[in-house]
């Protein structure tokens, strides 16, 4: 997986300076400058180690507790469903839609009842959406809690994704949109405060881990073997940072801590420059879509009107299920050069993570996007240039390949 998407060398040598200003110093001009690019008041901004964490404490604000139920969508991340039980709260998959990768506005409608209280609205690789007006009024007492884990700058018709529902998540993780290592972002509603508490710190030896483990990311995306002899030394020497496995395999919910002293650096970093990062994306989701539809059997999904996607990876579907995914994008990565990706590998991905009760066949649409979708990376680190062109025509011809004998 090719990650740290945003991240240059630059940005994460200079923040190590950077550090010795202290936490409370960098936490305080991030959010000032997430305030400024979301047009909102810096008290709506919470900062903390994770999406899931920033999720957990936005549904708490709303009140979410017991006897609430909670609709998720059926094509997302088990750390997503793992913090509702923990609320006490009730879990409700509900399918998206094959053509937009989110929701189905009539199906979710059909499926609101009267002990919903919150929606988790997916914004998947990015693309930003709004819950129709009809909808929300519908339901007053139904919150609207976006999922942007895959969208930070995201808009639609000029608004952030994350700006314009009952609150919003997003994500800082390693393999995000911008990377922090780890870290979360909550955009409160208007009319509603971020906690002031002090949540629990990482540890000295976790930060460490973290930036070990960002450093390996960030030479893979350049320099793939020394990126791998330098995790494989991390890995020896327990340098890894990673989640705990109880939360994949057991649904665990994450306890929420505060965002670390690294990760708020390297998000201001990534800030700086994040309108170049913008157009060197865009300039390569141009490129891929360009090079996809020559293909007239590979799917792609077009910006709605209004749009503008920071994709975080840019999908696209074969023609049918293909029996073992990861294999097909082991195979399209050695032909191409290129990093494909396999999110996502399952209505709960990853694959083998724990259901909370989802039943097989409940959502054929997310089961069919968890068998046919894959993706190409959108890493700065990535040129627009005549190398990527000659790989694409690789992929292309592997892609045709695959259709043949996927067809027979
Ligand atoms: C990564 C991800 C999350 C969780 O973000 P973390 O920072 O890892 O907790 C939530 N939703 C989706 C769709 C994700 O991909």
């Amino acid at each position: 997986m090719l990650t740290a998407n945003s991240l240059t060398l630059c940005d994460y040598l200079s923040a190590l300076p950077g550090m010795l200003r202290g936490r409370a110093f960098q936490r305080a001009a991030l959010r000032r400058e997430l305030a400024v690019c979301f047009g909102v008041d810096e008290a709506r901004i919470g900062l903390y180690d994770t999406g899931r964490a920033a999720l957990r404490v936005l549904l708490q604000q709303h009140g979410i507790g017991a006897g609430a139920e909670v609709i998720v969508p059926a094509y997302t991340c088990v750390v997503v469903p793992n913090q509702i039980p923990a609320l006490a709260a009730t879990l409700r998959f509900v399918d998206v839609s094959a053509d937009t990768l989110n929701f189905d506005w009539d199906i979710l409608a059909a499926a609101i009842g009267p002990a919903t209280r919150a929606v988790i609205v997916p914004h998947n690789f990015g693309l930003p959406c709004r819950v129709p007006e009809a909808l929300r009024a519908a339901h007053p007492q139904v919150k609207f809690i976006d999922d942007a884990a895959h969208g930070f700058a995201s808009q639609l018709d000029g608004q952030w994704l994350g700006s314009y529902h009952d609150g919003a998540f997003f994500s800082f993780e390693y393999s995000k949109n911008l990377s922090g290592g780890i870290g979360g972002l909550a955009i409160f509603p208007s009319g509603m405060a971020a906690p002031q508490q002090e949540w629990p710190e990482l540890s000295c030896a976790d930060e460490w881990r973290l930036l070990a483990t960002l450093k390996a990311h960030l030479l893979t995306a350049r320099w793939p073997l020394l990126g791998r002899i330098t995790m494989a030394i991390n890995r020896r020497v327990g340098l890894i940072y990673r989640s705990a496995d109880a939360e994949v395999t057991q649904g665990v919910p994450h306890p929420v801590r505060a965002m670390p002293l690294l990760s708020s650096v390297l998000v201001r970093r990534q800030l700086a420059h994040l309108s170049a990062t913008l157009a060197h994306k865009q300039a390569l989701a141009r490129r891929y879509q360009q090079a996809l539809a020559a293909l007239p059997f590979i799917k792609q999904w077009p910006l709605p009107a209004g749009a503008e996607c920071h994709w975080v990876r840019y999908p696209f579907a074969l023609s049918r299920p293909v029996g073992n995914k990861a294999a097909v994008a082991r195979r399209l990565s050695q032909a191409s050069g290129l990093n494909i990706g396999v999110w996502f590998d399952d209505v709960i991905h990853p694959a083998g993570s724990f259901r909370h009760g989802y039943v097989a066949g409940s959502a054929p649409q997310g089961e069919q996007l968890a068998a046919t979708v894959l993706n190409l990376p959108m890493n700065i680190a990535l040129a627009d240039d005549a190398r990527l062109a000659g790989r694409l025509d690789k992929l292309l011809a592997e892609l045709r390949c695959i259709e043949k004998e996927n067809i027979q």
